[in-house]
């Protein structure tokens, strides 16, 4: 009985582990990025402390939002990823798309007539991650299904928002005032946001690079 005991506790480790592992993939992340490969330093506008706070997960509970706002390069996907692994780490169910992922994604549902059966499948989620909203103005119906999509995760779903544009600008890619004026509204009722405003990554990681070579050759 000792012995059995300690079997099934081994098992009931490994079913988590499985558990663990399918909501990584189910979450379909583009590339794992976790926050220990993040470098604070190399981002000091990062508030590194209100990172550390939302990795703790209590935010999905509050179903509250983040936001990561910020130019090209600035870590901005990375700390996403980071928040949303962890979070299917504390056992939520999670989804990460590219922004214009999502609008292709509800169109095509649409288009087959799956709309609902894919929203009905949205809304099990405890977090879902719209990445790089701003690149890409979206049509007039895929900017209305970003839309209703936002607003059934308003209060249910918490949602990671990353952009490279500021609020002032994504009317542009909304095409629309008033639905841009209510999705912000939306979103930012409960938000925690996060800029990053410093010198892209890449940027700064090839200028060493680029150093580094001149001083060899
Ligand atoms: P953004 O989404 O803001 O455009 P990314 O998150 O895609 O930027 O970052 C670009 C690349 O640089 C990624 O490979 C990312 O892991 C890396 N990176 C960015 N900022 C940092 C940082 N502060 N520390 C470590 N890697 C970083
Ligand atoms: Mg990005």
């Amino acid at each position: 009985p000792q012995y059995l005991f300690r079997l099934s506790e081994m098992e009931l480790l490994e079913r988590e582990r499985q558990a663990k592992e399918r909501r990584i993939r189910d979450a379909g992340f583009p590339v794992i990025k976790t926050l220990d490969t993040f470098d604070f330093k190399a981002q000091p506008s990062v508030n590194q402390e209100l990172v550390r706070g939302l990795m703790r997960g209590e935010y999905m509970d509050k179903k509250e939002n983040v936001l990561l706002i910020g130019n090209s390069g600035t870590g901005k996907s990375h700390l996403a990823t980071a928040l949303a692994f962890q979070a299917c780490c504390q056992g939520k169910a999670v989804r990460f798309f590219s922004t214009t992922g999502l609008v292709t994604q509800l169109l095509e549902r649409r288009e087959e007539k799956q709309l609902s059966k894919f929203h009905q499948k949205l809304a099990r989620l405890d977090l879902m991650v719209l990445d790089e909203l701003g690149y890409v103005p979206f049509s007039k119906a895929g900017a209305e299904l970003l839309f209703e999509c936002v607003s059934k995760a308003y209060e249910r779903t918490s949602l990671i928002v990353t952009s490279n544009l500021p609020f002032e600008n994504w009317a542009e890619i909304m095409g629309s005032e008033r639905m841009t004026g209510a999705l912000i509204d939306r979103l930012t009722h409960r938000v925690h946001i996060l800029e990053a405003n410093g010198e892209s990554y890449r940027l700064a990681e090839s200028k060493k690079r680029l150093k580094r070579n001149d001083r060899k050759s």
